[in-house]
């Protein structure tokens, strides 16, 4: 069967990484983005970019039929928590009602193999403690119950007809292409790194940092930061072992050990020069730390991650981020 893969918001910040490691090594790319959120120009120019919604099952189906795709690899979606809470109902629409359409129109037309861009939000609080996969699940947003359930339809689906999947949880997922050709490019992004970076270039007055009363060493959150080349590798391992064969399978993406608000800011003035910081109150919603037990990806996937490296991963989003400025001074002059 020819190696074709349909990447779901390949022109996003993640779907986009995945969609050039996918060509990279071989694999015929068709990505559906409805440009809501990312641009053609993220996309690898070897692609063919469908600008559609996933929801729109007749188009999705008309590309799955006869299209010679074995799988399918699910980016697109909406991700903002607050924004979830605020408006449950069209998370429950982007993420849950299109991907059960998504995954019917899979299995309608024989598409194997499933790969799932999931997150760490499945499980809602937890302790201090690595994160492992047999946690259990009680998402505290509709954000991440919008994604559980898409998991929970996937298993479904896998019993009942011809399909295996991999689930993948992901932690805090930050950094850029090293080789320059795409990054996170969302407007309005509210991520720690990206944020950070974006004051760093002078697109922003300075960061506040929120809450630094929690129960930790330095008083600010900690979390599990991966880099987007790592986490795209691992999704291209889940492809290979279920094209080989291989069981479905759920894991966590992050390189289990964190570091604090704090720590992330002393490394981004480490590579960029100081940025301006204020202290905020806590953000609604946050947990004191959160890392991802990953030894199941290692073990499963052979996961090998490359750029378990703050200061590279800083370096690599800072470099984008200076991409980004001059593209936007080259078109708005
Ligand atoms: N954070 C912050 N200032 C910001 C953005 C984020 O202090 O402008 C903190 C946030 O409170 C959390 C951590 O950085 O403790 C990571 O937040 P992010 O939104 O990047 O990811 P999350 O863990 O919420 O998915």
């Amino acid at each position: 069967m020819t190696k074709r893969v349909l990447v779901t918001g390949g022109a996003g910040y993640i779907g986009s990484h995945a969609a050039h490691a996918l060509v990279d090594r071989g694999d015929e790319v068709v990505i559906i983005d409805r440009l809501s959120t990312g641009f053609d120009w993220l996309v690898p120019a070897a692609a063919d970019l469908v600008v559609a919604d996933i929801g729109d099952t007749e188009r999705v189906a008309s590309l799955l039929q006869d299209g010679g795709f074995d799988a399918i690899m699910h980016f697109a979606g909406s991700i903002v928590v607050p924004e979830s809470v605020a408006d449950p109902l069209s998370y429950y629409e982007n993420n849950t009602v299109k991907s059960r359409g998504l995954i019917e129109c899979a299995v309608r037309a024989g598409v194997p193999h499933f790969v799932f861009s999931s997150t760490a939000a499945v499980y809602g609080s937890v302790g201090s403690e690595p994160v492992a996969e047999d946690t259990p699940l009680r998402p505290e947003s509709p954000y991440g119950s919008s994604k559980l359930m898409t998991e929970i339809m996937l298993a479904d689906a896998a019993r009942a007809h011809d399909l295996t999947y991999g689930v993948l949880r992901y932690f805090n997922v930050a950094g850029a292409d090293p080789a320059g050709r795409t990054g996170q490019s969302t407007k309005g992004a509210t991520h720690l790194i990206k944020v950070a970076v974006e004051a760093a270039v002078g697109k922003r007055e300075g960061i506040e940092i929120f809450g630094e009363d929690y129960q930790t060493a330095d008083g600010t959150c900690v979390r599990d930061y991966i880099h987007v080349t790592d986490l795209v590798a691992a999704h291209l391992l889940a492809l290979d072992r279920l094209r080989d064969g291989g069981d479905s399978l759920t894991a966590n993406l992050g390189y289990g050990h964190g570091f604090s608000v704090k720590e992330v800011l002393q490394t981004v003035d480490d590579v960029a020069g100081p940025i301006r910081k204020t202290m905020g109150p806590r953000r609604p919603g946050d947990a004191a730390s959160i890392v991802a037990d990953a030894s199941k990806a290692r073990r499963e996937l052979n996961w090998q991650p490359q750029h378990d490296d703050l200061t590279g991963i800083v370096e690599d989003a800072l470099r984008w981020e200076r991409h980004l400025q001059t593209r936007n001074e080259a078109t708005t002059n």
